[in-house]
């Protein structure tokens, strides 16, 4: 896990993407290092409703912004849902841009410039995609529910269907998340799991009672698999975010009273 420093905010890049992009994008998952926020906040939160002010929230932006030269009102957030609906945001959101808060998805996708889309997570796995060649990107929001729902894959078949997006050219990142050394899951959710794949035992493992071990990522890089993208395409932020939450917000480390990180991607405008 290699951190990158802007100031004080320090955020995971991925190297592949810097070099395909040439410039061409930004994106970063942060880590919960640099902000202004304060106690089981502390520091780079970026979602108001665990408890946070809105106030540092919005000083978390402007200083994401600065450190990273993107535009703090034009860090666009949809409503995370733990579904598997996928916003294609093909028109300039107007330029406030939290209006849009209300909309219910979990995976966003466009050709936008000028667009930082975002995904929080505090455990939950941020996944990031890249098309250097039709110029666009993707942000997902996967935790079990969704990734039993496959929502990655239907971003795959969206950036597909609707954008021309050949599997070869592709770049998938996956950040960091919880590892299945401290996610402990029940019976409802392996079921979940026994449901939409016949290969779940190689993503659970008992551990007593009731209670069984989930590889999160390693059932998205399956899914990722089937949906066609070469292995070489599918990047991976090898950072458990329980093992690690002086680093990252987690939500099972702190029992549930945490911030968000952000992850987001943009497609930086022509001249800027
Ligand atoms: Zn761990």
């Amino acid at each position: 896990m290699g951190l990158e420093s802007f100031g004080k905010v320090k955020i995971i890049t991925i190297e592949r993407f810097k070099q395909q992009s040439n410039g061409r994008i930004k994106h970063g998952f942060c880590t919960r290092l640099g902000g202004v926020s304060q106690g089981p906040f502390r520091s780079l939160n970026f979602d108001a409703e665990v408890g946070d002010s809105l106030e540092n929230v919005e000083q978390n932006k402007v200083i994401l912004g600065q450190a990273m030269k993107i535009n703090p009102a034009r860090i666009f957030l949809a409503n995370q849902v733990h579904g598997d609906q996928v916003l294609v945001l093909d028109e300039y959101p107007d330029e406030n841009p939290s209006n849009y808060y209300y909309l219910d998805y979990d995976a966003i996708i466009t050709q936008k410039k000028g667009i930082a889309i975002g995904v929080l997570t505090a455990d939950c796995l941020p996944i990031m995609l890249y098309d250097p060649v039709r110029e666009v990107i993707g942000i997902v929001h996967a935790g079990w529910r969704g990734t039993c729902l496959n929502i990655v894959g239907n971003v795959v078949s969206k950036l597909r269907n609707l954008f021309g997006v050949q599997l070869e050219d592709l770049l998938v990142g996956l950040g960091p998340s919880i590892g299945p050394c401290c996610y402990s899951v029940d019976i409802k959710v392996v079921r979940s799991i026994k449901n939409s794949t016949n290969r779940w035992k190689e993503f659970i493992k008992p551990l007593k009672a009731n209670r069984y071990s989930m590889d999160l990522v390693a059932l998205n890089i399956h899914q990722l698999l089937e949906a066609g993208i070469p292995k070489e395409n599918i990047l991976r932020i090898n950072a458990c975010t329980a093992c690690n939450s002086k680093v990252f917000f987690s939500h099972r480390a702190s029992k549930g009273k945490t911030g968000r990180q952000l992850s987001f991607i943009q497609l930086v405008e022509e001249g800027a």
